[in-house]
């Protein structure tokens, strides 16, 4: 008995000694640079931002109301506040409105970046917009911050690039490496017509690019748990996008003698089914690289358990679990989006129709998701087929290569107080496009989000502080020299 207890007593010392030691090891990934002169930025800057702002190149839901006007006055736009970009460089447009511009650089034998953004933005919800506090498409700034649609999501990167890509111009700076520009035009309805028309262009040329840079992580502000440092999230993935249709067809009949099961009974069943089996969570592939980056600046107790997943996983996929911004962070996310039967109060529907939307981790795919949807539902009676939108989710870039380390030494200098972590985008982007033509695709705005403004991405009042656009043009400025001269 005395023996067990000692050899108990031991076994426990020994882990808590090795734990120790994970925790000790656990050393900070975060590098330091010298400090750097950022590029002055004028106030004109911000004008041209604001004007940007005011044309209404919407993506909008029906097809049919497409503003091609908007379209081609954003096309005027960019040729006369950026001239220098349009005359100097290589401007190649492509269904009109996306625009691909190269700079070449002066060896050849260098692998091209690529950096983007897209210049259509969602449209504003008609009976919103007495809750936007400055209108969404007047470019109004107000007290120092710049107010409307396309602020952060994503006319920031556009202009915010070719704001830098101007004064390089103009200050007679000579690129080593060539430096693609891509902007496409459709991004928030799928980017088929814009970014991935670029790509086919660029494949048929041949290129293979160094690196791509497009949105998706942002500076985040006090919304990661136990860290009060900013954190630049460098996306290095995104998730897939796939929607089920479940269908059932069965005799309906008058409510007044039901059978035992109807149409509405039996898929209801299987979505309650779904939603008690969700897809199994763990930290994988971006979010380790983000544990890795977060874990060693935390203190106590969380550093703790951070250096010590491999006993510790279930609690910390426990603890993102609890918020949906979190879960979508650790699993295959499932959501009942449409559910559909019935005509009248008083008829049992022949019809039940609902369609579930699933964002799927990047290693899994769609077709695996309907693989095991069939198996938990397992019904014959219950029509399962892919809706007409879909993504696979993107292969996972590295964090070791040279775009991933230029974006860190470029973020620790434009932004020397912020942390850096490789993070997983739940949203789609354009970069999944470039995938033919790159193997290191990253996904990065250099904008702060807080718990202020988080909700207004696709939101209400959407708006950036100007002294934050400036920044951001200092970022792309710097990040245009430090990928293109070596
Ligand atoms: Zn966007």
């Amino acid at each position: 008995m005395k023996r067990i207890f000692q050899t108990l007593v031991l076994g426990l010392a020994l882990l808590l000694l090795f734990m120790g030691y994970k925790t000790l090891t656990f050393t900070s990934q975060q590098i330091q640079v010298g400090t750097v002169d950022l590029v002055p930025v004028e106030d004109q800057v911000i004008d041209r931002f604001a004007q940007a702002l005011t044309i209404k190149t919407i993506s909008p839901e029906n097809e049919s109301d497409f503003d091609s006007l908007a379209f081609f006055q954003f096309n005027d736009y960019l040729k006369t506040s950026f001239p220098l970009a349009d005359s100097l460089l290589e401007k190649k447009s492509f269904k009109h409105f996306s625009h691909l511009y190269q700079w070449k650089g002066s060896d050849p034998s260098l692998n091209p970046v690529i950096l983007m953004a897209h210049l259509d933005v969602v449209p504003v919800i008609e009976e919103n917009l007495p809750d936007w506090k400055q209108p969404p498409f007047e470019g109004k700034i107000v007290n120092d911050t710049l107010w409307g649609r396309g602020t952060i999501d994503d006319k920031i990167g556009v202009i915010g690039l070719l704001e830098a890509t101007e004064a390089l111009l103009s200050s007679g700076f000579q690129p080593k490496r060539t430096l693609y520009l891509s902007f496409g035009h459709d991004e928030e309805i799928g980017g088929l017509r814009g970014a991935k028309v670029i790509v086919e262009h660029l494949k048929a040329q041949g290129i293979a690019a160094q690196f791509v840079l497009d949105e998706g992580g942002t500076i985040s502000q006090n919304i990661i748990p136990g860290i009060e440092k900013d954190v630049a999230l460098i996306g290095i993935a995104e998730k897939g996008y796939v929607s089920l249709e479940l269908s059932v067809k069965k005799e309906g009949g008058h409510s007044s003698m039901p059978e035992k099961e109807s149409a509405i009974d039996i898929l209801s069943t299987a979505i309650v089914q779904l939603k008690n089996n969700p897809f199994p969570a763990k930290l994988a592939g971006p979010i380790e690289g983000f544990i890795e980056n977060i874990g060693p600046e935390m203190s106590g107790i969380n550093k703790f358990i951070f250096a010590n997943r491999w006993l510790f996983e279930s609690i910390i996929t426990g603890v993102y679990e609890k918020t949906g911004s979190g879960n979508a962070l650790v699993r295959t996310t499932t959501a009942p989006t449409l559910f559909n039967a019935g005509i009248k109060d008083n008829v049992i529907p022949q019809n039940a129709k609902a369609t579930v939307n699933f964002r799927i981790m990047p290693g899994e795919s769609s077709s695996r998701v309907l693989a095991r949807v069939q198996d938990l539902v397992n019904d014959p009676r219950i029509q399962i087929s892919k809706g007409r939108m879909q993504s696979e989710p993107s292969q996972v870039s590295s964090t070791n290569s040279k775009g991933f380390n230029t974006l860190r030494k470029t973020v620790a200098e434009v932004y020397p107080d912020a942390l850096v972590a490789p993070f997983l985008v739940i949203g789609g982007t354009d970069a999944k496009h470039f995938e033919p033509i790159a193997n290191d695709i990253y996904r990065f705005s250099p904008m702060i989000i807080n718990p202020a403004n988080i909700k207004s991405f696709h939101g209400l009042n959407e708006r950036i502080a100007v002294k934050d656009f400036k920044r951001a043009v200092q970022f792309y400025h710097q990040l245009i020299k430090n990928s293109t001269l070596e």
